[in-house]
């Protein structure tokens, strides 16, 4: 699941930067390879437990005196902690404790074969050291730790081996030296291999991510009305199917209608009518609980309002705050037929998601809107509390005009 925490513009930056991952963008990284990641090991080392026990061979024929103690050290100690390992990784949360514990396989193999190459007096010995840098090449290669694990896994086993052929055997100093030498070179090759392997996988990650983000910006900004943020109706369609899809049993519906909004711009100009929409839908925004509660523009300046678990009484209770607010804004309209501010009528209707469907929720709320704008509009509509439609009278503040 995307984080909130991770945004499209972050993950520009970062391709265009190429700097490391911030904490946000490594931990849904982690999470989003964590399959992968676990696959990838477990399936490297498997083979690789065969393969090893499969090279016993080459101790037999190399170091015939040390076969046997080898043989012990491989079915008793490597092999079993491999398959411990291998079952234990996928259990492991953090990815960087599976890539220590991976990690564990080939050093386990070449403390191994470092023992061996200490222990015999075979005159091949030279030649058998040299499993050392199949390890390291398994290592970086396959397993492709991060490359701070990779650096210190082969310093210390080159270490070792170091010393092992320096001060542990009988060969010459030029042998001794070339075996450092190879060991040395085939780490730095590999472990630049793994690096730049690892910045790749880095970014096409990043790639994907930014894919991924902008595939769910676009789906948001297709469900989402530009002017006021809200729903727009193909987004209100999915909102409303999921709401009555789930738990939720009784819903109230808020139709809202600005009142003689066509006469707002034709007095102020479309352009203030656009700021006017922004403003009538801030107004909404604060009295409704978002995202529990759902609110889309229903046309040019109508809104509708969800209320999920609200009966009639409590929705049309909603409405006459929203219509209380949008009053206390008190802005100005000084075009035909208003009253000098402007204001909106509010049907309301509420319905069992059992028994009524979403679009007969929306006529009985349209149908009660319609009733209010019949009657004055400025009202709510089932009214509740005092039976009342208020009206604001042209210059005479507000007035209440008993319903019928
Ligand atoms: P009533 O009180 O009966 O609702 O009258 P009204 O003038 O509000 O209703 P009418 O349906 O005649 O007019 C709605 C107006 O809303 C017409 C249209 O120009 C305006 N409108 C619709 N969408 C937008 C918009 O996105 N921006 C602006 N500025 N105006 C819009
Ligand atoms: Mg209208
Ligand atoms: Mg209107």
């Amino acid at each position: 699941m995307m984080s909130d925490a991770v945004k499209l513009s972050t993950v520009e930056r970062l391709i265009a930067s190429r700097r490391p991952f911030p904490p946000a963008i490594r931990e849904q990284f982690e999470r989003d390879s964590r399959e992968r990641h676990e696959r990838r090991l477990v399936a490297v080392i498997w083979p690789s437990i065969i393969v090893y026990n499969v090279l016993l061979g080459v101790d037999y024929f190399l170091v015939p005196d040390a076969w046997q103690v080898s043989a012990a050290i491989h079915f008793v100690i490597v092999t079993p902690l491999a398959i411990g390992i291998a079952v234990l990784l996928p259990r492991l949360q953090s990815r960087t404790s599976r890539e220590i514990l991976a990690a564990l396989v080939p050093s386990a193999m070449s403390l191994q074969v470092l023992f061996i190459f200490a222990a015999t007096t075979s005159p091949f010995a030279d030649q058998y050291q040299y499993l050392v840098v199949l390890n390291t090449v398994f290592l970086s290669t396959s397993l492709r730790p991060q490359f701070w694990i990779v650096l210190t896994v082969s310093a210390i086993v080159f270490a070792l081996h170091f010393a092992a052929v320096q001060f542990l055997s009988d060969l010459r100093w030029q042998e001794a030296a070339m075996a450092s030498l190879v060991l040395m070179m085939v780490t730095y090759v590999t472990a630049i291999g793994s690096l730049s392997a690892q910045r790749r996988e880095r970014r096409s990650y990043l790639f994907r991510l930014r894919e991924s983000l902008r595939h769910a910006e676009a789906d948001l900004s297709s469900r989402h009305d530009k002017l006021t943020g809200f729903l727009n109706r193909s987004g209100l369609d999915k909102a409303l199917k999921d709401l009555w899809k789930g738990p939720v049993s009784q819903v109230a519906a808020i139709m809202i209608d600005i009142d003689h909004f066509k006469s707002y711009n034709d007095h102020y100009g479309h352009l203030a009518g656009d700021s006017c929409l922004k403003e009538m839908a801030t107004i909404i925004a604060a009295e409704t609980r978002q995202p529990k509660d759902i609110v889309a523009r229903f046309g040019g300046e109508e809104f509708l309002v969800l209320l999920p678990n609200t009966d009639l009484r409590e929705g049309s209770r909603i409405a006459e705050r929203m219509r209380r607010a949008l009053t206390d804004a008190a802005m100005l309209h000084e075009g035909e037929g208003a009253c000098g501010f402007i204001s909106a009528s509010f049907g309301v209707g509420s319905a069992a998601t059992k028994t009524m469907s979403a679009r007969e929720l929306i006529s009985a709320a349209d149908a009660a809107l319609y009733h209010v704008k019949k009657n004055g509009r400025n009202g709510v509509w089932p009214a509740v509390d005092r039976p009342v439609l208020s009206v604001v009278g042209p210059g005479a503040g507000e007035t209440e005009r008993r319903s019928a």
